[in-house]
């Protein structure tokens, strides 16, 4: 038998009466390439790129040994490298990518085995595209270990096939030899793909990834999103992206100055939070840290917060009270959202900045100030001086070390071990993401950043309980692009239809905000209908 004249439809048996494909009465499976890769995106999630590739190439391994013994078994082979080519020919109609030999040799005492060739059109390549992993060493470790494993039972050997280039060429260009050829990297590689024990691996690597790969600031014990404004704690959230390396880098190199500081960034990056990790690094750390949300608070209120006044200074100031920035001491005061401080105000903190001092509203004698100023904003303030709405020199006092906090959207990177983060908070025994919800995780917009996040996983942990993080547990507005499958549904636990219609009904009132008008439009059902349905439900 010549490899040439194998195919694939000869070797397999298709049984559609009874459910089964087969190839010389083993099961195969016709399987989406899709699923394939998310797999792949799961396990590289878990356990990173490195660590994944042996595990991969073992499933190619196993694939191609156990083809190699069937072939061999339907079919005699003129030599033992004939046979081996057929598992080439496999490679390409099975459909993982067209493979190319260009070069085969076994010398006569059998010690000696090289073979070279190329792989086009490889769907590792597309599902590491796929999956938008920037490496530029080899991808295709399944194929590779598909020819691996085909190979070590032709030879009766241990071959180790590996990719000179890969990814970023047009093809992929590869060389077998034994394995001891390669050299002690070969065989550890193999050795691990081996490795059977990945249970107790995942955990040892889980373990290691955390304190590791994906930096983390101790937690503080306290709720950041508790109103309370003074004395508040910082909440540090995970991170692996180059932009939040960079400014956790400005962080600590501030930290150490008095300067003052402005944090520019959308809604919901977590500024404060950063304004707060500054003062914990800071030696003022000791002292407080007092924010204040400059919108928040109307003109004459915002004025006596932030300076003070004197007993009698306006109607109900019945006594003398300290303003915040004194009452920060030798601390930090954030002012959250400064280009929301109307001009008057704006006049009196460059002042306060300019001569370390401030005349509480209605007083006659000055107080000295020690705290340093972190200001925030989520607007523009260069083009608010140009229209006139933000003084310049206020501006430029405040801006002595500008850091930009980049939205999640621009540090997709960073999505999943925050969400993960989130989830250990919330849903302390969930069991994880679904890589669909992953998936849609690391591509919705985020218009309210690290906030909307927070509030996405905490909504999706209530629904969940224990279980698995599913698509529809996420916010309308994640999914609005993504079909729920009511399927998806129906998998865990069989609710009857009732059941899946009141939780549907009662997920579109919640996200129609208790509004049953607006809630009976998108069900496509009269009021009425609604209102009964809802008195059903009690
Ligand atoms: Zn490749």
């Amino acid at each position: 038998m010549k490899s040439s004249d194998l195919s694939i439809i000869d070797v397999l048996d298709f049984k559609p009466d009874r459910g089964l494909v087969e190839l010389e009465n083993r099961r195969v499976l016709i399987f989406d390439g899709n699923i394939l890769m998310e797999l792949r995106r799961t396990i590289v999630e878990n356990i990173g790129w490195e660590k994944c590739q042996p595990v991969i190439f073992h499933y190619g391994y196993e694939v191609g040994s156990l083809d190699a013994k069937s072939l061999g078994e339907m079919y005699r082979w003129e030599t033992p490298e004939e046979w081996f080519k057929a598992g080439a020919a496999m490679l390409t109609q099975r459909g993982y990518c067209k493979t190319v030999l260009n070069h085969l040799s076994l010398n006569r005492d059998k010690d000696q085995l090289l073979f070279r060739g190329r792989w086009f059109n490889s769907y590792e390549v597309d599902s590491h595209k796929h999956l938008k992993l920037t490496d530029t060493g080899p991808v295709c470790f399944v194929i590779s270990g598909y020819l691996s494993g085909f190979a070590s039972v032709c030879f009766e050997r241990e071959v180790l096939v590996q990719e000179q280039e890969c990814f970023h060429r047009q093809h992929c260009s590869f060389e077998g030899r034994f394995v001891e050829d390669w050299g002690k990297q070969g065989i550890r590689f193999l050795e691990a793909s081996k490795d059977h024990d990945l249970q107790h691996k995942y955990a040892l690597l889980n373990k290691q990834l955390s304190a590791s790969r994906v930096k983390s600031v101790p937690q503080k014990d306290e709720d950041p999103s508790s109103g309370d404004m003074l004395g508040k704690r910082a909440e540090w959230l995970p991170y692996r992206s180059k932009s939040m390396t960079r400014v956790v880098e400005m962080a600590h190199q501030v930290a150490k100055t008095s300067a003052n500081i402005l944090i520019t960034g959308g809604t919901g990056v977590g500024k404060e939070v950063v304004a707060n990790y500054i003062h914990s690094l800071s030696p003022m750390s000791k002292s407080k840290f007092i924010a204040i949300n400059c919108t928040a608070l109307p003109l004459a209120l915002l004025e006596s917060e932030l300076f003070g006044h004197c007993k009698g200074a306006f109607t109900g100031a019945d006594r003398d009270k300290k303003g915040l920035m004194i009452e920060a001491g030798s601390g930090t005061i954030f002012l959250d959202e400064i280009g929301d401080v109307p001009l008057s105000v704006q006049v009196k903190l460059l002042r306060a900045l300019q001569e370390r001092k401030v005349r509480p509203v209605g007083c006659n004698t000055e107080v000295a100030i020690k705290a340093r100023v972190i200001a925030s904003t989520n607007r523009n303030l260069e083009e608010m001086m140009k229209e006139g709405k933000f003084r310049a020199d206020l501006y430029y006092r405040l801006n002595v070390f500008p850091i930009h906090i980049p939205s999640l959207q621009e540090r997709r990177d960073d999505i999943l071990p925050i969400a993960r983060y989130f989830l250990s908070k919330y849903a302390p025994g969930s069991k994880g993401f679904s890589p669909r919800v992953a998936y849609v995780l690391e591509n919705y917009e985020w218009p309210g950043n690290v906030r909307e996040l927070g509030n996405a996983i905490e909504r999706a942990g209530i629904l969940a309980g224990d279980n698995k993080i599913r698509i529809e547990h996420l916010p309308p507005a994640l999914t609005a692009g993504e079909e729920v499958s009511a399927l998806q549904q129906v998998k865990e636990g069989w609710p009857s239809l009732g059941d899946l219609e009141k939780k549907y009904i009662l997920s579109v009132l919640e996200y129609c905000e208790g509004k049953k008008m607006k809630a009976a439009k998108i069900l496509g059902i009269g009021s009425n209908t609604l209102w009964r349905k809802l008195k059903k439900y009690q």
